[in-house]
This record gives C-alpha cells, structure tokens and sequence, in this order.
C-alpha cells in the first residue's frame, strides 16, 4: 500500500502539460521551448493526425488545414512523427532572449543550476 506524502510539490512539479492544455499558465512561464512547429502546405494532405497527437490541443483543423497556436505549442515534436506526409515540422525559435543550450547534458545543468536557486 502507498502512503501520499504529506510534503508539498516543488513549484517546478506543480503543473504539467494538462496545465497548458488548458491554457492556465503560459507556455513560456512554465517551460522552456526551443522548437516551434511549421508545416509544408505543398505537402500537407490535412489528415489531421497531428491535429490528434498534439499534448497541448495546439494545432486546430477547423479550417481544413492546421493551425498551429504558436503562443501554446510546447515543441514537443509528436505531431512531426505523427505526419504521413513528412509535412509537419520543427524550426529553432529565433525570438528567445537566450540561446538553446547546445546538448541534453548542457539543458539538465543549467535546470539543475536553476533550481538549486530557487
Ligand atoms: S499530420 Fe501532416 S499531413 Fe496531416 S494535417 Fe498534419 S501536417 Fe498535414
């Protein structure tokens, strides 16, 4: 039998991606993304199947095409690999005040560094 711990969560595990999906907190309030989706209309078949995969219910297809809200997509990458097409795609951000860091060893560091200040 599991027993809940009585502690309270860390403010950094207090919210996930539900959080988001419901649009409570804004995406870069909560977490860092580096990767904004594109997609190529001349091959786009508008399936819709990254419309489905999407986490954060960022890509609508209301129109016949997606729309991907770029102010709540997280840049997760599921919809890309969803793509029959290999239409959907990832592009660096290029509005960040800093730069993405270069490897995965690099991100945990400066998370790790991050939150042993808070
Ligand atoms: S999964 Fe690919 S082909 Fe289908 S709607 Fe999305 S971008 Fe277009």
């Amino acid at each position: 039998m599991m027993v809940a711990s009585a502690r309270p969560r860390p403010p950094w595990r207090q919210h996930n991606v539900g959080t988001i999906r419901r649009r409570k907190i804004p995406r870069d309030s909560l977490m860092a993304t580096y990767f904004l989706r594109t997609t190529n209309r001349d091959t786009c078949g508008s399936c819709g199947m990254c419309a489905e995969a999407c986490p954060v219910e960022a890509v609508d297809m209301a129109s016949g095409e997606p729309a991907v809200d770029l102010d709540w997509y997280i840049g997760c990458g599921v919809c890309v690999t969803r793509c029959p097409d290999e239409a959907a795609g990832l592009a660096l951000r290029t509005d960040l005040a800093h730069e993405a860091p270069p490897d995965f060893t690099a991100l945990h560091r400066t998370i790790l560094d991050e939150k042993s200040k808070a």
